[in-house]
């Protein structure tokens, strides 16, 4: 049986609306899920909010940018109704919101999502709500933008910092030194048995985002028992991780009496 760790990529948004609070009840349903992956930006009045697009029209239902917005106004926006008439009414929730509901039961891969120009005071936000409910140890703040980071260790360099890629440079292991990176998230598609194996050795934990077939699931798995599984499906890696079992116990099925 594999026992890689489940990270539930934007909660278990394969089911429910991504990035809200019922995509992260959903995933807390899952006995195997033991991490979240969400997406935060702030608002433009300063709050960090979970939402992973910077328009607001695919999944908020609103027009324009994220941050040109206040908190209020995007609590006015329905975050759930694109995805199942189920959901309408969700809401985008904050950071803090999100934080409250998962705490001490899941641990929180927090995206900075921000442009190249545009992430300062990003870090120093979502650290604050990280530190009022002492979750240090149950987070991990990640980015694609290496300034993000090292914004974030300036400010906690006891909190751990991951980097985003979806390439394998050639210099991948400096660029994780140069911002003091303990994980690198990575496509899963860029990822060999030989590279996850060197670099956790290294002391670098792996997560490979985003799989959502069970051969891959397996595939990966096996690669390293410490390779992190980033996923919107947590119900099909429920079932991948235990699928060997699973086929022996259909096939002593036959030959019970009962
Ligand atoms: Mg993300």
């Amino acid at each position: 049986m594999l026992n890689n760790r489940c990270v539930a990529h934007r909660g278990f948004s394969g089911a429910a609306p991504e990035n809200t609070l019922a995509a992260m009840r959903l995933a807390m349903k899952i006995r195997e899920v033991e991490w979240i992956e969400i997406d935060v930006q702030l608002s433009s009045d300063g709050v960090p909010v979970v939402i992973h697009d910077f328009t607001l029209g695919r999944t908020a239902g609103g027009s324009g940018i994220v941050r040109d917005h206040t908190l209020a106004e995007l609590k006015k926006m329905d975050a759930g109704r694109w995805k199942s008439r189920w959901y309408a009414g969700e809401r985008i929730p904050t950071l803090g919101e999100l934080l409250d509901e998962v705490r001490g039961r899941l641990k929180v891969n927090i995206e900075l999502k921000a442009k190249a120009d545009s992430y300062t005071g990003l870090a120093a936000a979502v650290l604050k709500e990280v530190a009022l409910r002492k979750m240090e140890q149950d987070v991990v703040l990640t980015s694609f933008i290496p300034d993000a980071l090292l914004e974030a260790r300036a400010l906690a360099p006891g909190v751990r910092r991951g980097l985003i890629i979806d390439t394998r440079p050639p210099d991948l292991e400096q660029r994780l030194e140069e911002c003091g990176c303990k994980l690198l998230s990575i496509a899963h598609g860029k990822v060999d048995a030989a590279f996850v194996r060197s670099t956790i050795e290294r002391g670098i934990d792996v997560m490979v985002w985003t799989v959502d077939h069970i051969r891959r699931m397996r595939e990966l798995g096996s690669m390293h028992p410490d390779l992190m599984i980033c996923t919107n499906r947590p119900d099909r890696w429920q079932l991948a991780r235990k699928l060997p079992e699973i086929r022996e116990r259909a096939i002593w099925r036959r030959w019970m009496p009962f």
